[in-house]
């Protein structure tokens, strides 16, 4: 998709059905107050809902809690030590969806908060899970605001930056668009504010060690944001066959601003983010077990359909939820792969039933499909 302005009123986002838009501190908190800067908020809502008035999902990715929340626990002032983070982002993400229910709220839209930690991305479970609830958010019309869930995720297990947290929420959800607002309009050759010599890049079609040296080292004592960072989630976005804009975000109504040609840089994939996503579950992971269907369902999938459990005859091998199967047909010959919905005691459980039983058979009301067709690969 080319990503220029086409006509007048059809800008860069034309053609976006899913939009992801990661928010830095510095845009939304002011520096020296630890204020949420509410016009600009107010400003970002007015282009969300313009967004979703154009059939544009939209799910925006927001820091700021610990920005926030600090100054409410008197910690100004001084470096804070990971447990008074934690405690500022309890303290800060109260008031941030609070700030967001009521920008949005202005235009009648429904804001849902969810905490993210970096288990729930990549563990193959919990990454179902999350998928399905923001895909039934988005159904339902709301508005997904997104952040680390600060206060569980320790040293090892946090991704400390919601560059990349954006960048896999992009890839969770299939998203098409992710736009990283940022306090500089995009990559430049080398660092703009040393260097007179620096050139913007429009687009990029792939990280390249080129690439990655322009954004040179991390400062010290890094620990979220920056260049780095954003090409770090750029490789995971292109990845996951989706566009990626790092666009300034310090004016109001940046994203209509975006829209109407401001300058930024585009890392442009090669595939499509459903593509993407069947080379992953096709090349990366490894089956764990397999089931084998009858010919009316392999039919059904032949048709383009999910798979539900009534078409399955055997369940082979010990898997949980969201591990990758082989999939066979009635003959035994293997037909595709896909990541299940139910662990293997369940799935044989529920296996030659149909959907509407499942809860009976369980004792909870699990989803309709054994194997949903974005989660499916055929040979
Ligand atoms: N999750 C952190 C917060 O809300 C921000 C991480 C980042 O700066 O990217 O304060």
């Amino acid at each position: 998709m080319s990503t220029r302005a086409r006509k007048s009123g059809d800008g860069v986002l034309a053609g976006t059905r899913r939009l992801i838009v990661k928010i830095g501190s510095a845009l939304l908190v002011d520096d020296t107050t630890g204020q949420i800067r509410r016009l600009w908020l107010d400003a970002i809502a007015d282009d969300v809902a313009a967004l979703r008035r154009r059939g544009i999902e939209t799910l925006i990715v927001s820091s700021g809690a610990i920005a926030v929340g600090r100054r409410h626990l008197g910690l100004t002032g001084r470096a804070l030590k990971l447990e008074e983070k934690q405690a500022a982002a309890a303290t800060g993400q109260i008031r941030l969806a609070h700030a967001y229910q009521d920008a949005l709220g202005r235009h009648g839209i429904t804001v849902a908060q969810v905490l993210l930690t970096l288990d729930d991305t990549e563990e193959r479970r919990r990454h179902l899970n999350a998928r399905s609830t923001l895909t039934a958010l988005l159904a339902l019309g709301a508005v997904p605001v997104i952040n680390e869930n600060d206060t569980v995720a320790t040293a090892e297990i946090r991704f400390g930056d919601n560059d990349r947290l954006a960048a896999r929420v992009a890839q969770m959800v299939s998203a098409d668009t992710l736009v990283l607002l940022s306090d500089i309009d995009g990559l430049y050759t080398c660092d703009p504010r040393r260097d007179e010599a620096a050139r913007h890049v429009p687009e990029v079609r792939g990280i390249t060690s080129d690439i990655e040296a322009m954004a040179g080292e991390a400062p010290p004592g890094y620990s979220s944001g920056g260049m780095v960072t954003k090409l770090a989630a750029a490789k995971i976005a292109l990845a996951a066959g989706c566009r990626m804009a790092i666009a300034r975000g310090s004016g109001e109504h940046p994203i209509a601003g975006l829209e109407n040609g401001a300058r930024a840089t585009w890392f442009v994939p090669s595939a499509e983010p459903l593509t993407a996503r069947k080379g992953w579950i096709a090349g990366r992971l490894n089956p764990v077990g397999a089931i084998t269907l009858d010919a009316g369902a392999v039919k059904a999938l032949g048709q383009g359909k999910s798979l539900l459990p009534a078409g399955v005859v055997q369940v082979d091998g010990s898997f949980e939820r969201g591990d990758a199967v082989l999939v066979r047909g009635p003959d035994g010959a293997t037909l595709g792969r896909g990541l299940i919905a139910y662990s293997a005691a369940d799935a044989r459980r529920i296996m030659g039933h149909k959907s509407r039983e499942i809860e009976a058979l369980l004792g909870y009301r699990g989803r309709d499909e054994m194997i949903h067709r974005d989660d499916l690969v055929l040979d």
